[in-house]
Protein backbone atom coordinates (compact mmCIF):
# COMPACT_ATOMS: atom_id res chain seq x y z
CA UNK A 1 0.00 0.00 0.00
CA UNK A 2 1.35 3.12 -0.92
CA UNK A 3 0.09 6.78 0.91
CA UNK A 4 0.27 10.44 0.11
CA UNK A 5 3.12 10.71 3.24
CA UNK A 6 4.77 7.87 5.66
CA UNK A 7 1.58 6.74 8.19
CA UNK A 8 2.36 7.34 11.62
CA UNK A 9 4.38 5.10 13.61
CA UNK A 10 2.93 3.28 16.13
CA UNK A 11 3.43 3.71 19.65
CA UNK A 12 4.38 1.13 21.72
CA UNK A 13 5.29 0.82 25.55
CA UNK A 14 7.55 -1.80 25.99
CA UNK A 15 6.36 -5.27 28.26
CA UNK A 16 8.83 -7.33 29.84
CA UNK A 17 9.08 -10.82 28.29
CA UNK A 18 6.17 -10.12 25.89
CA UNK A 19 6.66 -8.43 22.79
CA UNK A 20 5.68 -4.59 22.69
CA UNK A 21 2.34 -3.23 23.75
CA UNK A 22 0.65 -1.49 20.69
CA UNK A 23 -1.47 1.51 21.60
CA UNK A 24 -4.32 2.20 20.14
CA UNK A 25 -5.96 4.89 22.29
CA UNK A 26 -5.93 5.91 26.12
CA UNK A 27 -9.26 7.02 27.45
CA UNK A 28 -9.14 8.00 31.23
CA UNK A 29 -11.61 7.99 34.15
CA UNK A 30 -12.85 11.04 35.55
CA UNK A 31 -12.89 11.74 39.56
CA UNK A 32 -12.80 8.13 40.30
CA UNK A 33 -11.49 8.79 44.20
CA UNK A 34 -13.65 10.48 46.67
CA UNK A 35 -11.53 12.41 47.62
CA UNK A 36 -10.52 13.46 44.71
CA UNK A 37 -14.14 14.66 44.14
CA UNK A 38 -14.14 16.52 46.86
CA UNK A 39 -10.86 18.36 45.98
CA UNK A 40 -12.47 19.02 42.65
CA UNK A 41 -15.51 20.61 44.68
CA UNK A 42 -17.94 17.69 42.23
CA UNK A 43 -20.08 15.04 43.47
CA UNK A 44 -20.06 11.27 42.31
CA UNK A 45 -21.71 10.24 39.70
CA UNK A 46 -23.95 7.39 38.93
CA UNK A 47 -21.11 6.26 36.14
CA UNK A 48 -18.04 6.68 35.83
CA UNK A 49 -17.64 9.12 33.00
CA UNK A 50 -14.70 9.07 30.64
CA UNK A 51 -12.45 11.52 28.02
CA UNK A 52 -9.29 11.02 25.83
CA UNK A 53 -6.31 11.54 24.89
CA UNK A 54 -4.43 10.39 21.84
CA UNK A 55 -1.99 7.51 21.71
CA UNK A 56 0.72 10.49 20.45
CA UNK A 57 0.43 11.68 24.01
CA UNK A 58 2.08 9.03 25.22
CA UNK A 59 5.70 10.01 27.12
CA UNK A 60 7.92 7.26 27.71
CA UNK A 61 9.57 6.26 31.38
CA UNK A 62 12.69 8.51 32.48
CA UNK A 63 11.35 11.32 30.03
CA UNK A 64 12.15 15.00 29.73
CA UNK A 65 8.31 16.33 29.81
CA UNK A 66 8.82 20.00 27.76
CA UNK A 67 7.11 22.86 30.19
CA UNK A 68 4.38 23.88 29.87
CA UNK A 69 3.03 21.19 31.78
CA UNK A 70 -0.06 22.24 34.44
CA UNK A 71 -0.61 19.82 36.98
CA UNK A 72 -0.30 15.70 37.50
CA UNK A 73 -2.35 13.11 39.09
CA UNK A 74 -0.27 9.29 39.24
CA UNK A 75 -3.59 6.75 37.73
CA UNK A 76 -3.08 3.05 37.75
CA UNK A 77 -3.12 2.59 33.77
CA UNK A 78 -5.01 -0.94 32.62
CA UNK A 79 -4.15 -2.54 28.95
CA UNK A 80 -6.50 -4.40 27.33
CA UNK A 81 -5.48 -6.96 24.59
CA UNK A 82 -9.22 -7.94 23.75
CA UNK A 83 -11.93 -5.49 22.69
CA UNK A 84 -15.14 -5.69 22.45
CA UNK A 85 -18.85 -4.11 23.81
CA UNK A 86 -20.92 -4.16 26.77
CA UNK A 87 -18.07 -6.65 28.16
CA UNK A 88 -19.68 -8.53 31.29
CA UNK A 89 -17.85 -7.31 34.20
CA UNK A 90 -17.07 -10.80 35.54
CA UNK A 91 -14.92 -11.55 32.46
CA UNK A 92 -12.81 -8.36 32.60
CA UNK A 93 -9.66 -9.50 34.84
CA UNK A 94 -8.44 -12.30 32.90
CA UNK A 95 -9.77 -12.57 29.48
CA UNK A 96 -9.53 -8.67 28.57
CA UNK A 97 -6.72 -7.53 30.78
CA UNK A 98 -3.40 -7.46 29.29
CA UNK A 99 -1.15 -5.71 32.16
CA UNK A 100 -0.90 -2.71 34.19
CA UNK A 101 0.92 0.35 34.19
CA UNK A 102 2.14 3.56 36.05
CA UNK A 103 0.92 6.99 34.33
CA UNK A 104 0.53 10.61 34.63
CA UNK A 105 -2.56 12.39 33.67
CA UNK A 106 -0.71 15.52 32.85
CA UNK A 107 -3.90 18.18 32.79
CA UNK A 108 -3.51 22.09 32.04
CA UNK A 109 -5.72 23.28 34.78
CA UNK A 110 -5.97 26.65 33.84
CA UNK A 111 -6.75 25.46 29.94
CA UNK A 112 -9.52 23.12 32.18
CA UNK A 113 -11.48 25.55 34.28
CA UNK A 114 -11.50 28.13 31.35
CA UNK A 115 -13.10 25.81 29.35
CA UNK A 116 -15.37 24.81 31.89
CA UNK A 117 -17.07 28.05 32.46
CA UNK A 118 -17.28 28.42 28.92
CA UNK A 119 -18.75 24.83 28.67
CA UNK A 120 -16.63 23.96 25.42
CA UNK A 121 -14.65 20.66 25.30
CA UNK A 122 -11.31 19.78 27.85
CA UNK A 123 -9.38 18.60 24.81
CA UNK A 124 -6.37 21.11 24.87
CA UNK A 125 -6.69 20.25 28.62
CA UNK A 126 -5.82 17.34 28.52
CA UNK A 127 -4.87 15.80 25.64
CA UNK A 128 -1.84 17.99 24.47
CA UNK A 129 1.41 16.53 23.42
CA UNK A 130 3.11 14.38 26.13
CA UNK A 131 0.15 14.31 28.43
CA UNK A 132 0.42 10.79 29.09
CA UNK A 133 3.59 9.61 30.71
CA UNK A 134 3.52 6.05 31.36
CA UNK A 135 5.71 3.06 32.04
CA UNK A 136 6.33 -0.56 30.50
CA UNK A 137 3.65 -2.40 30.95
CA UNK A 138 3.46 -5.36 33.38
CA UNK A 139 1.37 -8.11 32.05
CA UNK A 140 -1.05 -9.67 34.40
CA UNK A 141 0.39 -13.03 34.48
CA UNK A 142 3.78 -11.49 36.96
CA UNK A 143 1.45 -8.97 38.56
CA UNK A 144 -1.90 -11.05 38.86
CA UNK A 145 -5.22 -8.69 38.87
CA UNK A 146 -4.62 -5.19 40.85
CA UNK A 147 -7.39 -4.57 42.57
CA UNK A 148 -5.73 -2.74 45.91
CA UNK A 149 -2.18 -1.24 47.03
CA UNK A 150 -0.47 1.79 47.35
CA UNK A 151 -0.52 4.84 44.38
CA UNK A 152 1.93 7.31 45.16
CA UNK A 153 3.54 10.39 43.60
CA UNK A 154 6.02 12.05 44.47
CA UNK A 155 7.40 16.11 43.22
CA UNK A 156 11.19 16.23 44.19
CA UNK A 157 10.97 13.88 46.65
CA UNK A 158 8.21 14.91 48.98
CA UNK A 159 5.15 12.92 48.71
CA UNK A 160 1.79 14.97 47.05
CA UNK A 161 -0.57 11.72 46.61
CA UNK A 162 -1.07 8.53 48.71
CA UNK A 163 -3.83 6.31 48.58
CA UNK A 164 -4.45 3.25 48.08
CA UNK A 165 -6.09 1.91 44.55
CA UNK A 166 -8.46 -0.34 46.14
CA UNK A 167 -10.11 3.39 46.99
CA UNK A 168 -11.64 3.52 43.43
CA UNK A 169 -14.75 4.72 43.18
CA UNK A 170 -14.84 2.06 40.22
CA UNK A 171 -13.21 -1.03 40.19
CA UNK A 172 -11.54 -1.74 36.88
CA UNK A 173 -14.37 -4.45 35.69
CA UNK A 174 -16.70 -1.51 36.28
CA UNK A 175 -14.98 0.63 34.18
CA UNK A 176 -14.30 -1.94 31.58
CA UNK A 177 -17.90 -2.44 31.35
CA UNK A 178 -19.13 0.90 31.48
CA UNK A 179 -16.92 2.28 28.87
CA UNK A 180 -17.60 -0.70 26.54
CA UNK A 181 -21.32 0.20 26.56
CA UNK A 182 -20.48 3.83 25.41
CA UNK A 183 -18.14 2.90 22.16
CA UNK A 184 -16.27 -1.05 21.47
CA UNK A 185 -13.04 -1.31 22.70
CA UNK A 186 -9.94 -2.76 20.83
CA UNK A 187 -6.62 -4.93 21.95
CA UNK A 188 -4.12 -2.11 22.53
CA UNK A 189 -6.87 0.40 24.19
CA UNK A 190 -5.27 1.90 27.63
CA UNK A 191 -7.30 3.19 30.42
CA UNK A 192 -6.05 5.93 32.78
CA UNK A 193 -8.37 5.15 35.92
CA UNK A 194 -8.11 8.09 37.87
CA UNK A 195 -6.74 9.75 40.95
CA UNK A 196 -6.90 10.29 44.67
CA UNK A 197 -6.67 13.73 46.25
CA UNK A 198 -3.26 16.21 46.48
CA UNK A 199 -3.02 16.80 42.71
CA UNK A 200 -0.37 19.56 42.24
CA UNK A 201 1.22 21.81 40.12
CA UNK A 202 4.67 21.38 39.00
CA UNK A 203 7.33 23.69 37.49
CA UNK A 204 10.34 23.53 35.52
CA UNK A 205 13.02 21.07 36.97
CA UNK A 206 10.83 19.58 39.05
CA UNK A 207 11.05 15.37 39.24
CA UNK A 208 8.29 13.45 39.44
CA UNK A 209 8.35 10.17 40.53
CA UNK A 210 5.15 7.83 40.49
CA UNK A 211 4.22 4.50 41.64
CA UNK A 212 1.73 1.88 41.94
CA UNK A 213 2.47 -1.51 44.71
CA UNK A 214 3.74 -3.93 42.06
CA UNK A 215 4.54 -2.23 39.19
CA UNK A 216 7.75 -0.60 37.51
CA UNK A 217 7.79 3.32 38.88
CA UNK A 218 7.64 6.10 36.61
CA UNK A 219 10.23 9.25 36.77
CA UNK A 220 9.50 12.17 34.81
CA UNK A 221 11.47 15.56 34.42
CA UNK A 222 9.81 18.92 33.59
CA UNK A 223 12.24 20.31 31.35
MN1 LIG B 1 -6.96 12.05 35.86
Amino acid sequence: MNYAFPPAPVVTLDAMSSNPFPVRRIFCVGQNYADHVREMGAAPDAEPFFFMKPASAVLQNNSVLPYPSGTTEVELVVALHKGGKNIPMDKVDYDYVFGYAVGLDMTRRDLQRAAREKGQPWEMAKAFDHSAPCTAITPEFYSGTIARGKIELKVNGQIRQSADVGDMLWRIPQIVHFLSNQIELFPGDLIFTGTPAGVSPVVKGDVIEAAVAGLEPLTITIG
